[in-house]
């Protein structure tokens, strides 16, 4: 017990050695010896734990005082040291009674490190919250915690669901895992029962002594789902939310460590959840792109509880209404237990959708007069109408009419977005904002103009065409404070507004039994962004908030506005063609050698200058493909098929003052292109000022 291999985040792939200090130790001394900087008033007495694997440890790394992973322990140091042994330094103290990780979830760190091509402090770093001590994180009132919900019937699809989740869960337990097929999927229009049928699945698991881990997108946008599980678990369960501070995480963390709260739901992070005994695990809403961390390590949570589920040999199961591509391939191949619901339950039927093509009609605004007129029906039936635009603000785009001019933000290569509210322009990506202008700022014409349309566009169309409607615009401009959108969807749900319009933010598992229509402003957004998800992301868009309407009445409509209706992705969401819209897209993927008939792994190269940016990408080219010639030469498999595509500039190609340049590695292997990716990020040093970004499996290229 006399040294320590302890993982730090910082920007090298190795752990570092540590002596240990005994538990219970004065450590402020030491801390005092270690580090001058720290004036021995505030030295104090602190308490350290007993050293073990997985617990944290405060320690010195040059003279910065970081927190660190323990992940080896051992009494002799290596024969083999690189290092004179005099300069190993006592760690200032453990800061667990128990360790934060388990065996389990330590060599899920080491296979995030490896396979996102990140070091090992990183990895570890991102699995647990980032505070030292746990607070409270409030838990539920006596109320909420007492009001378990009377529970639904179970129809028969739901029963044979259920019971093939709950007993792959027993076989495997007393199995030992086998060959079973651990991966279910649930495949149902939005309103068929999934959520029940997860509730129903996790309460089996429960009743036998296991945990459960429940995802879902983004917690803040799911609140009936929420609701659902705590009415249901009541302080069984622990809400993973992005509102927690990380000390409320963190308490939450050592509540589920101490097996006080046994089924977990939360967002992407959650996937981490140091459940003990894990039973089972739920992804809800399978499709949703925000299961793929923006930041490193750039981990998909699917992708990490499916091999969370397979070293556990627990099954794990997927839903959605609109399968991701590759979740649809592995059903269509047996990969993944497809069980099917095929009906709506709460009296609902799946709505009319018709579209309405916009080359067609005079449009004066962003309504067009069929949509005008439906809505006018439904506020006379005392119904409810949604009204989708996934674009936030008031105008798009800002246009000089004389010189063509667009005004593009100055940090960022993207068009600045007119706010009506704050009469500012302001940029999406960065938040940097100007005055609108009142010339044209290059030719000084006053012709100028603004085109597009956003969210508060429609807000204004919706009071000038219906004022005596009650509406209200929801996106993240109109909500601010924490648990406004709880309110505010609670608000409309109790009838007290007739028109709800906004972004995404209202696509998602929202129930609204008065809702007769819903509208889709445009569904062309995101059709045309140069990424080769766009179509899939367009089709599961549309077809989501379709999905809102006639959820508990057999009536409902939903008219989709658009320029192409005669695109597969729009035209398969309005016709409900879901297996047309699949083999189209797959074929069309196949075609193109696009995932999941290749794999991808992304880097972009960013600087502030750009000629850096632009040079460190050449290098980089020449390194990979001198590993890729090197590989080919050997003959290994795969590499014959492995391209290397770039270097070229992103199609964002400025964001936050940062120039990027990307690289995209291609072909059947994802762990070839891991391997040549190695040679790059491990190997070389770039100049100051230019990072590389390293994406595994990218949902996205923009
Ligand atoms: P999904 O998750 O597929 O969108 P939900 O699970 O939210 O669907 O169910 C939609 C509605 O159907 C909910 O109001 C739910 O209470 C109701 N429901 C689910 N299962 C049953 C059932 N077996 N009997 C009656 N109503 C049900
Ligand atoms: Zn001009
Ligand atoms: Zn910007």
């Amino acid at each position: 017990m006399k040294y320590l291999q302890i993982a730090l985040n910082v920007p090298a792939n190795q752990t570092f050695t540590y002596a240990n200090v005994e538990a219970g130790k004065r450590v402020a001394q030491e801390e005092k010896e270690q580090n001058e900087l720290i004036p021995l008033k505030r030295a104090r007495k602190v308490d350290s734990f007993e050293a073990q694997v997985g617990s944290r440890a405060e320690v010195m790394f040059g003279n910065k005082k970081m927190t660190g992973i323990i992940t080896a322990i051992f009494d002799e140091l290596p024969q083999d040291l690189s290092f004179d042994p005099k300069k190993i330094r006592k760690i200032l103290r453990v800061l667990d009674e128990k360790p934060m990780l388990s065996k389990e979830l330590l060599d899920l760190g080491r296979w995030i490190s490896n396979f996102y091509l990140c070091p090992i402090g990183e990895a570890l770093r991102a699995m647990i919250p980032d505070a030292k001590r746990g607070g409270d994180a409030g838990g539920f009132s006596s109320v909420d915690a007492d009001s378990f919900e009377g529970k639904n019937q179970l129809s028969e699809e739901q029963s044979k669901a259920v019971d093939a989740i709950a007993g792959a869960a027993v076989k495997a337990k007393e199995s030992g895992g086998q060959d079973a097929c651990l991966y279910h999927y649930l495949y149902g229009a939005t309103g068929s029962g999934k959520t029940e049928v997860f509730l129903s699945a996790a309460e089996k698991i429960l009743e036998r002594g296991q945990g459960v881990l429940y995802l879902v997108p983004e917690i803040g946008l799911t609140p009936q789902v929420v609701s659902a599980v705590t009415r249901r678990f009541g302080n069984t369960a622990a809400i993973i939310h992005s509102h927690l501070s990380p000390a409320q995480k963190l308490g939450e963390w050592k509540r589920i460590i101490n097996k006080e709260a046994r089924v977990v739901i939360g967002a992407r992070s959650a996937v981490f959840a140091p459940i003990p005994d894990l039973g089972l695990i739920i992804i809800d809403e399978e499709h949703d792109s925000s299961y793929k961390s923006g930041n490193a390590p750039r981990y998909h949570a699917r992708q990490v509880a499916m091999r969370r589920a397979s070293k556990l040999k627990i099954p794990l199961v997927m839903g959605s209404a609109t399968p991701s591509v590759e979740a649809w391939k592995a059903i269509e191949e047996k990969q993944f237990i497809c069980h099917r619901l095929t009906k709506r339950l709460s009296g609902g039927k799946m709505p009319i959708i018709a579209a309405i093509d916009l080359s067609k009609e005079k449009m004066n605004g962003a309504i067009s007069v069929p949509l005008e007129e439906e809505i006018r029906q439904t506020l006379k039936e005392k119904r409810q109408a949604i009204l989708f635009l996934n674009r936030r603000g008031f105008n798009h785009v800002f246009r000089c009419n004389a010189c063509g001019f667009e005004v593009k933000c100055k940090n960022c290569s993207v068009p600045m977005t007119y706010h009506k509210a704050k009469n500012r322009l302001i940029c999406h990506y960065c938040s940097y904002s100007v005055d609108p202008f009142r010339v044209c700022p290059q030719c000084g014409s006053v012709d100028i103009g603004y085109s597009g349309f956003g969210t508060e566009f429609i807000e204004s169309e919706v009071a000038s065409k219906f004022p005596n409607a009650r509406a209200l615009r929801l996106d993240t401009d109109a909500v601010e404070k924490k648990g406004e959108l709880e309110e505010k969807i609670a608000a409309f749900k109790k009838g007290e507004y007739d028109i709800l319009l906004g972004t995404q933010m209202i696509a998602k598992g929202l129930n609204f039994p008065s809702l007769k229509l819903v509208g889709v402003i445009l569904a062309d957004t995101s059709l045309h962004l140069p990424d080769f998800r766009a179509a899939e992301k367009t089709f599961s868009l549309i077809t989501q908030v379709a999905g809102r309407a006639g959820r508990f009445f057999p009536d409902g409509k939903v008219l989709v506005q658009t320029y192409s209706p005669t695109n597969p992705a729009v035209y398969c969401a309005c016709h409900s063609r879901s297996k047309e819209f699949y083999d189209e897209e797959l074929s069309a993927r196949r075609l193109l050698n696009f995932p999941p008939y290749s794999r991808l792994l992304r880097l972009v190269f960013r600087s502030m200058v750009q000629s850096d940016a632009e040079a460190f990408a050449a290098d980089a080219y020449k390194i990979l493909s001198k590993e890729l010639e090197a590989l080919q030469a050997k003959h290994l498999s795969n590499s014959k098929e492995t391209e290397i595509l770039g270097p070229s500039e992103c199609p964002l190609a400025k964001i936050n003052s940062n120039y990027r340049s990307q690289i995209l590695l291609r072909g059947p292997s994802v762990a070839l292109l891991q391997k040549i990716a190695a040679s790059l990020v491990y190997g070389y040093r770039a100049k100051d000022g230019v990072y590389i970004e390293v994406d595994v499996d990218p949902v996205s290229l923009l």
